[in-house]
């Protein structure tokens, strides 16, 4: 009973948090059902959940620029830059896995399609940005132009369409050939259509630039040598001050989570999809390990947001090593997202099967390289995939107001790839650190090394 105790001690915020679900979704399904609260007041009940979303939220910028310096800082550019490399090729190769394998499924188990034989109406819609114009942002974003700013906007292309120059089709007979003029004229408008990228900035942090900034800051700090301590450990002090303030967040959690899912469930209309949706458990103990941070992906929707948590999961419960986690952590939150990545092939693949729209083989590539691209442009932040999947459907020629077929699931799907996505990163902080074991282990001698002959 002793071993009892002391599992119950060690991982009360997580028992409170599965207790606290449970009690939410019960509060959230009686008030529902027995009272006939107005939007409002289902608004007000989830006040408490808005708070701790806040606190998390707060917390996340003082995290990723503290962790980030010193976590380069700590290590010699050499070393940072092979864990770099390795965290890299993981993030790419398992996104690449996690679209091919939505891929597989969705073709062979054919979800969206239907009975119905029409077909759907290619025109009407121009696409508003394009995967160019998602690459060049997700540079853009890479340097920001202004620090402060960087810390609540991110660079975001809008295009402006600019007048068509005028072309002469007026030499085709038009009685003999009716199709070929439209033809001509359609492909002659669709070439005189001209686009100007209008610069804007929306909400949200820009991460990757503030990653950006502060590897590089880092790598400087490391260099300087005794001057470049007195930063080192500024920063080194912020990081554990920050993971403090976590530690407080943490224990107001249950509390929150409570009265958000409450109030979600107030919201739901259709309650099908719990139907169609099957939960399901890992056995793996590393998983068991990240558990409050995969409940928090669930209960919030936002890999950001939950990067706290993911941090004390990782170092505290799976003992990965600080400074990869530091390293490695961060920028996974940002551009690793498998389960986005996942959803979003299968979406697309989803909605063209429910639209009778056939796609061939080139589509299909488009498809796996548009959604790998569009998942490291979302965001971590709820509904994110959601809105980038336009770029997946404008690619292959759907329409992309066709992503209001699938908006009404996607507070539910939302959660279900942001968990996958914090599992991902949480992977890959951990296999980085089993490839790094002996770069590692170097470091640590030198420093050895170092504090014996001062
Ligand atoms: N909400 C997801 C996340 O934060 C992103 C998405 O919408 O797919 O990881």
């Amino acid at each position: 009973s002793r071993d009892v105790k002391g599992l119950l001690k060690r991982n009360w915020i997580l028992i409170a948090t599965i207790v606290s679900v449970i009690l939410g979704i019960a509060l959230g399904v009686l008030v529902r059902d027995y009272s006939s609260l107005s939007h409002l007041e289902k608004q007000y009940f989830g006040f408490p959940g808005e708070i701790l979303m806040r606190m998390l939220k707060l917390v996340i910028l003082p995290l990723i620029v503290s962790s980030m310096i010193t976590g380069v800082a700590a290590l010699d550019s050499e070393v940072s830059g092979r864990i770099g490399l390795r965290a890299v090729v993981y993030y790419l190769s398992t996104t690449i896995i996690a679209v091919i394998l939505g891929i597989v499924l969705v073709m062979t188990i054919k979800p969206g399609v239907s009975q119905s034989s029409d077909h759907i109406n290619r025109e009407g819609s121009t696409p508003n940005v394009t995967t160019v114009d998602t690459l060049l942002d997700l540079i853009r974003n890479m340097f920001p132009e202004n620090l402060v700013q960087a810390c609540f906007q991110q660079y975001k292309t809008q295009r402006k369409e600019i007048a068509p120059t005028k072309i002469n089709t007026g030499q085709v007979n038009t009685t003999t050939f009716p199709p070929l003029t439209t033809i001509i004229s359609t492909v002659a408008q669709n070439l005189t259509k001209d686009y100007q990228v209008v610069g804007s900035y929306s909400n949200g942090i820009n991460v990757l630039g503030l990653i950006v900034f502060c590897v590089t800051f880092g790598l400087v700090i490391g260099k300087m040598g005794e001057r470049g301590q007195i930063l080192l450990e500024f920063f080194d002090a912020l990081n554990e001050a920050t993971m403090r303030l976590v530690q407080i967040i943490m224990c107001y959690m249950p509390i929150g989570i409570l009265f958000l899912i409450a109030a979600k469930i107030m919201e739901v209309e259709d309650w099908e999809i719990f139907r169609k949706m099957g939960l399901y458990m890992n056995p793996f103990t590393f998983t068991l390990g990240m558990a409050q941070a995969l409940v928090t992906a669930l209960m919030i929707s936002s890999s950001s947001a939950t990067l706290p948590v993911t941090f004390r999961c990782a170092e505290e419960n799976n003992r990965i090593d600080k400074r990869i986690t530091r390293f490695v952590l961060p920028v996974g939150a940002t551009i690793n997202m498998d389960g986005t990545a996942l959803y979003e092939a299968v979406a697309s693949i989803f909605i063209a099967q429910m639209n009778n729209y056939d796609l061939d083989a080139g589509q299909i590539v488009t498809i796996s390289i548009t959604a790998t691209v569009a998942s490291i442009g979302a965001a971590g932040v709820p509904n994110a995939g959601m809105v980038t999947m336009v770029i997946v459907l404008t690619a292959v020629g759907l329409p992309a107001s066709d992503v209001t077929l699938i908006i009404a699931v996607d507070w539910l799907l939302d959660r279900f790839r942001t968990m996958i996505n914090v599992l991902g990163d949480a992977y890959g902080a951990g296999i980085v650190q089993k490839l790094s074991k002996r770069e590692l282990e170097r470091v640590d001698l030198i420093v050895d090394v170092d504090a014996a002959n001062p």
